[in-house]
């Protein structure tokens, strides 16, 4: 993260910024009463990947699309103590959201030192989500992240009491917003207001991976094989994609299930990671983490064949080692059924 920034006004916040469409137009509504507003992403494996594996192209996008400067900046070890023993609990899967939004405004509030800033501002709605997004529960976490009325929620201010920067007159409350609920008209029409391209409007589905069923159903398998240590963020990472395969407490081997996931599972090339891939035909891309011996290999290649487009083919060759775009040791993959590497399976509805 850069922490040169330039001073274009005597006041200057910290904003959570989402990628979502909210978070986009409470910036924008906070520059166009001239306050620097600085940007920060919190980004995890669960969400953000890309601006946590390519900060520079994720930046040099955000700017394109929206001419605002994001500060990427690695939620990931935090978000593992959140979703280890959330005080407030989960929503539908594993997402630990009053926890997160408390961590994340903890940190922001960090920040605002850091960058000299005066408060924080967030793309929140009320009553927007059931969980997090009610008045008493936005109020709660307030009060928990220790930011008093150092936060403004730019759309929907005029719902909440003034803020110290409004009741300061750092930030016009007049010309702040009162949209509430999940509605997305006055929203889009303020992205119209701010030239944002409909094309570039982010869609509302998507976002964070912990509240999919399956990723939480592997990420919660993770967890209890550290317990009561906490997994690493390369651990975790490989939750994310792909069809998952427990060979011990301290192995598992991912069979990527799409084009897509290849591409992803690619960019893990973390220390004790080994790719697989069966040699000369197309097909997954596969990771073993854990003790790669001789029996997780031949067994790693042998599920690497079975999901491949050479399933059921004998005499084939895996080929493996720890940078996917250059795999040289070899291995022959033993024939395995289904039902076989099912002994294996996590979550076998993947
Ligand atoms: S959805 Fe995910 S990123 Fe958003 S608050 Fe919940 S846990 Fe955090």
């Amino acid at each position: 993260m850069n922490g040169e920034v330039a001073v274009s006004n005597n006041k200057r916040c910290i904003a959570l910024y989402s990628g979502g469409l909210d978070s986009i137009l409470a910036i924008k509504m906070l520059q166009e009463q001239s306050i620097e507003v600085i940007a920060v992403y919190f980004c995890t494996p669960f969400f953000g990947l890309h601006a946590l594996s390519d900060p520079e192209s994720f930046c040099a996008l955000q700017k394109e699309k929206y001419g605002i400067t994001v500060h990427p900046t690695d939620f990931t070890f935090e978000i593992i103590k959140i979703i280890s023993s959330p005080k407030h609990g989960y929503g539908k899967h594993l997402n630990p959201c009053v926890d997160c939004k408390i961590g994340m405004l903890k940190k922001a509030k960090e920040m605002m030192d850091v960058f000299d800033a005066s408060f924080v501002i967030t793309g929140e709605v009320v009553g927007q989500r059931p969980m997090s997004q009610r008045k008493d529960a936005m109020n709660g976490i307030l009060k928990e992240a220790g930011l008093k009325d150092k936060l403004i929620r730019p759309l929907c201010a005029k719902l909440m009491q003034p803020s110290l920067p409004e009741r300061e007159g750092w930030v016009n409350r007049e010309l702040l917003g009162d949209i509430s609920g999940r509605g997305r008209k006055r929203q889009i029409a303020l992205a119209s207001k701010y030239g944002i391209q409909p094309h570039h409007i982010p869609s509302p589905a998507g976002g964070c991976l912990l509240t999919y069923e399956q990723v939480a159903n592997k990420v919660r398998s993770t967890f209890s094989r550290f317990r009561p240590e906490f997994p690493l963020p390369a651990d975790l990472m490989l939750d994310i994609a792909g069809r998952k395969f427990v060979f011990n407490d301290k192995t598992v081997f991912i069979v990527s299930r799409s084009e897509e996931e290849n591409r992803t599972l690619s960019i893990m090339k973390h220390p004790g990671n080994i790719f697989m891939k069966v040699a000369d035909v197309p097909g997954p891309l596969c990771v073993l983490r854990g003790e790669a011996t001789d029996e997780h290999l031949a067994r790693g290649a042998g599920i690497c064949l079975r999901y491949g487009k050479a399933r059921g083919v004998s005499g084939n060759v895996a080929v493996y080692g720890p940078d996917p775009f250059a795999m040289t040791a070899t291995i022959e993959a033993p024939v395995f059924t289904e039902e076989h590497c099912k002994l294996f399976h996590v979550d076998s509805s993947n």
